[in-house]
């Protein structure tokens, strides 16, 4: 069988760049629009994803071919739009109608400052994104397009920022559209929030989610071979602070190999699949000697989504996360709000899971032991333990409110965490905004779950566009949230959402 390598990076992606206009203008100014629109993607080389720009349109029929050229183009995720000149919007209504990609209005100009002495009606004739961009608005909003507008010079490093969480979100949502889930067992017996429609998943976000017998997952992990396992031991040594009982020649080196076998056994099936997330169920773990910690924890790290307890709605989280945050500093990974520090005005959360957090969250050398876990009835389980890093970070969840998805965000603070001796997994400890009793209490009435993405490589303005391209409903708890607005926002939304998917 052929193995696909999972990819995070966003090197292969384009956005393409295009510049409105008509024929009304003539040649000498065609010709200025097109010269300065590539000066305008100049201004935007320094982002993750290449900025290509294309030649000036001019009719509807070009706008159209466009579109559906972009729509055909599996490495095209975006594309960005200026109304240099003015461009009758009629024009675009094909156009964007055919649009499938995300897609960015930016509302800019050549110039920084205005000439004052020497404008002439040919220089306002050339400069007139301050109306041709607002009848693009129009068109827009009155087709409904769901897009960013980000408005400013490029030569603001704001507005080239804006461009960028954009170009992430717009990468995150071509991973949504591609990615193949495999679930292993089902979700855990009795739980509510982690259920969903995974046919409206695959409808609203892409996502191929379906279920394989873990005699399969077991299959491949007793297919390893010793050298191979040999050798991810000796990549184990080299990249962690491995306790000693775990140690080639000590008393528990086998609970270390079997973990290795675990790993290399997942990695082939999610490879040999073309997979990008997962689930696991420690309820349906058959043969398996250990509940899958060390293994989940480092494909998490490289980039794969996860979801304990058959939670394949955090485990997109996690892989859009992932892909997000391609390239920069932090990671992302399935998180558990578990327990609290209730001392009154420094209260905290205290975040972690059986095993399975990813420790791309910390950027210190993990501990890589093995203990007891009474949950799953197997073997004690290799894991690495760590703390994450303090620094600004967000949790994401993903409910399934039955007529749709809801994603629920708050930004939060991780800080440091007191020692943990006695507490042997990955773990994050975090001041969530505005206060604690808000974000709680906003979270509880949102019905937001109790397992999340944590991310610490992107934040919200990220998330925010990719709901916009999801068309997915998205409510934020951040330092501006008040309980009593939140609630307000919830009313809204519960009707806005049932009247945008129409009647
Ligand atoms: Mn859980």
């Amino acid at each position: 069988m052929t193995r696909t390598p999972l990819s995070t990076s966003l090197d292969s992606y384009e956005v393409w760049f295009v510049t409105g206009s008509q024929n009304l203008y003539g040649e000498e100014t065609l010709r200025q629009v097109a010269e300065q629109s590539q000066a305008v993607v100049a201004g935007l080389a320094g982002l993750p994803v290449k900025v290509v720009w294309k030649p000036v349109l001019k009719d509807s029929d070009s706008i159209r071919r466009l579109a559906l050229e972009v729509n055909t183009r599996d490495d095209v995720i975006g594309v960005i739009a200026w109304m240099h000149t003015f461009s009758p919007a009629k024009m675009w209504i094909a156009g964007l109608d055919a649009l499938q990609k995300p897609l960015l209005h930016l509302h800019t100009q050549a110039n920084v400052e205005l000439p004052w002495a020497d404008i002439d009606f040919d220089f306002m004739n050339l400069n007139q994104a301050a109306h041709g961009d607002r009848e693009f608005g129009y068109i827009q909003t009155r087709l409904g397009v769901a897009r960013k507008t980000v408005v400013g010079h490029v030569s603001n490093p704001v507005v080239v920022q804006q461009v960028e969480d954009w170009q992430r979100a717009a990468a995150g949502w071509a991973a949504s559209r591609t990615l193949k889930l495999a679930r292993f067992g089902d979700n855990m017996r009795f739980v509510a929030v982690t259920e969903g429609d995974k046919t409206e998943a695959e409808i609203r976000f892409g996502v191929q989610v379906n279920t394989w017998g873990v005699n399969e997952l077991v299959a491949a992990v007793d297919a390893q071979s010793e050298a191979d396992v040999d050798a991810l031991v000796a990549e184990y040594l080299e990249s962690y602070d491995v306790a000693a009982e775990l140690l080639p020649g000590a008393e528990r080196h086998q609970s270390l190999r079997d973990g290795a076998a675990i790993e290399l056994g997942l990695r082939s099936f999610l490879e040999e699949g073309g997979f990008g997330a997962f689930t696991t169920s420690f309820e349906d773990l058959g043969t398996l000697k250990q509940l899958p910690g060390l293994a989940v924890q480092r494909l998490m790290a490289d980039g794969y989504g996860f979801g304990a307890e058959g939670d394949w709605k955090t485990a997109i989280l996690v892989r859009v996360a992932n892909v997000m945050g391609s390239g920069l500093p932090g990671g992302a990974s399935l998180m558990e709000d578990y327990t609290y520090d209730l001392v009154p005005g420094a209260e905290r959360i205290l975040g972690a899971h059986m095993l399975e957090v990813s420790p791309s969250l910390s950027s210190t050398k993990p501990r890589l032991e093995v203990h007891a876990l009474g949950i799953g009835g197997k073997d004690d389980p290799v894991r690495l333990v760590f703390t994450a890093d303090p620094g600004p970070a967000l949790v994401v969840a993903m409910s399934d409110m039955r007529d749709r998805f809801r994603l629920v965000a708050n930004v939060v603070q991780n800080v440091d965490a007191p020692d943990l001796p006695n507490l042997p997994v990955g773990r994050a400890v975090w001041e969530p905004a505005p206060d604690f009793a808000t974000s709680t209490a906003c979270w509880l009435a949102a019905g937001a779950a109790h397992h999340t993405v944590m991310t610490t490589a992107v934040g919200i303005d990220v998330f925010r566009d990719f709901a916009e391209i999801a068309k997915t409903e998205l409510v934020v708890i951040d330092e501006d949230t008040t309980v009593r607005g939140f609630q307000r926002e919830l009313r809204w939304n519960q009707a806005y959402y049932r009247l945008a998917q129409g009647i």
